[in-house]
């Protein structure tokens, strides 16, 4: 299990206080579902989150899903993911950015039906701590990447 004092790639890492990076987050999770404690998600099926152009590929980080999961229970309104994971080729096609979170796992859009189920999933997803947001017409973007910035919320 490897710790790192709060750094990644020379930069703060904030996304957990400082504390923790994602190796770390992933043994601990790799930990539990090898115990048997991890439960797994109760509102989501990892396919969910396959990349869309049919590859199939899909290696969403553990503790993005953890995290994730936990907005989702607070929210407690369905959240409907139409991007989650994205091969490099796939990326390029939607027009994202060279270090898009949906490339290492650590990003997904969810679907926006109206402006109070905006306002209940940008809540919960601050309430669980991701620092990386996005708002569009249609989707807000979750993401927790620690190698781009943090605290930040853009519009499209
Ligand atoms: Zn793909």
């Amino acid at each position: 299990m490897e710790r790192i004092g709060g750094k990644e790639n020379g930069r703060p890492n904030e996304a957990f206080g400082g504390q923790f990076d994602r190796r770390y987050l992933n043994a601990v999770g790799d930990h539990r579902r090898a115990s048997g404690l991890y439960g797994g998600m109760k509102h989501f099926k990892l396919q969910e989150f396959d990349c869309k152009c049919g590859c199939g590929s899909n290696n969403m980080q553990l503790y993005f899903l953890d995290m994730l999961e936990r907005a989702r229970t607070a929210a407690n309104t369905p959240f409907v993911i139409t991007s989650g994971f994205r091969c490099p080729a796939h990326n390029r096609k939607e027009g994202g950015k060279r270090n898009s979170d949906h490339l290492t796992g650590e990003g997904a859009d969810i679907e926006i039906p109206n402006s109070r189920s905006r306002f209940i999933i940008v809540d919960s997803l601050i309430l669980v701590g991701f620092k990386r947001i996005g708002i569009a017409k249609t989707f807000i973007h979750a993401g927790s990447r620690f190698d781009n910035p943090q605290k930040v919320i853009w519009l499209y």
